[in-house]
């Protein structure tokens, strides 16, 4: 029978951190400077922890400077928005990275809204996303899961112009930019919230279907169009005893199911996540080069 073609998340984000990692040598050797990201960190959550290690990790692999910044749960607003002029400030620093969410007590809106927007390496700054959505205009920075996401079509040979798209989820930080990426590369884009009637009849119409939902498996195989390519950037974890952190992690697309109907789908895990990290160790050689080579 059928089988989908599964893009390989893994292996193309280690090819962008090996051409990343041979940007930043001649940069070095060229300038004497090296990029630099500030990861920000506010307290303690474990998954947030692990997120920033691991950021911070690929940093060290590819040569860019990893400024380590830890801060208490504690923290006031007004402490972390000066670290954060601080680190605009800092010549040394290219990227600037505020981990999501903040505790409760810190407006997130407005800290995000004081990092500078040429350090704004995550996209998220309102002036970054404005320019995004805006026909004619560039923002100095993509979201990195959505760029990650759009990176993952291209370079698996799927055209997006005139293709129909549909999005599964409108966040700030997956679904409406990844909606506008598409659109911006002419894309004819749906976008599906939890408002919308009939999910399942708008995805069996799309070619692309960017599932963004945050909702286990709730995609299932008799909703892809037949050849469709299927992003699938949930990433849910469910109880599962036979593992020893008796959880394992699967997307919001199920995958058995669409491998027999897809033409592509990405794996959970090993699809998107490793692409977010590349996108973002990308976007702070991109700013980098902006700021040396000038
Ligand atoms: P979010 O903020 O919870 O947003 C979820 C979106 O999906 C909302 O717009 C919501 O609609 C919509 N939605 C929820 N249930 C739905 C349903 N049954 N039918 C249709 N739409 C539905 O989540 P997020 O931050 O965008 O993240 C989405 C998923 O991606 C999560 O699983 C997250 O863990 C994962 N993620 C992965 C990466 C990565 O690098 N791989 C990065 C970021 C996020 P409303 O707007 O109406 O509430």
């Amino acid at each position: 029978s059928h089988q989908a073609t599964v893009i390989d998340g893994k292996a193309i984000a280690q090819t962008i951190r090996s051409e990343i990692a041979d940007e930043v040598r001649h940069l070095s050797k060229k300038y004497g400077k090296v990029p630099g990201l500030a990861v920000v960190i506010v307290g303690a959550r474990k998954d947030s922890q692990s997120y920033v290690s691991m950021k911070r990790k690929a940093c060290q692999e590819v040569g860019i400077k990893s400024f380590d910044v830890d801060l208490p749960e504690q923290v006031s607003e007004a402490e972390l928005i000066s670290k954060v002029h601080e680190l605009n400030a800092n010549p040394d620093v290219h990227g600037i990275l505020v981990q999501l969410p903040l505790p409760k007590h810190i407006n997130e809106e407005k800290v995000l809204g004081e990092i500078s927007i040429e350090k704004d390496v995550d996209g998220f700054h309102p002036l970054n996303i404005g320019k995004l959505a805006m026909k004619g205009r560039e923002p100095l920075f993509l979201p990195c899961t959505p760029k990650g996401c759009l990176e993952l079509l291209t370079r698996s040979g799927i055209s997006i112009k005139g293709k129909k798209a549909v999005v599964v989820g409108r966040s700030n930080i997956v679904g409406l930019p990844v909606s506008l990426l598409l659109l911006k590369a002419d894309a004819t884009v749906t976008i599906v919230h939890s408002g919308t009637p009939d999910p399942e009849s708008l995805v069996r119409e799309a070619d692309i279907v960017i599932a963004a939902a945050g909702q286990a498996m709730m995609i299932k195989g008799s909703w892809i169009k037949p050849g469709a390519a299927v992003i699938d950037v949930g990433t849910n974890a469910v109880d599962d005893p036979s593992k020893k952190s008796g959880y394992r992690l699967v997307g919001d697309v199920d995958f058995q199911e669409a491998c027999n109907v897809a033409g592509w789908i990405t794996p959970v895990p090993g699809g998107v996540g490793p692409m977010t990290v590349a996108m973002l160790l990308k976007n702070t050689l991109d700013g980098a080069k902006r700021v040396i080579e000038q």
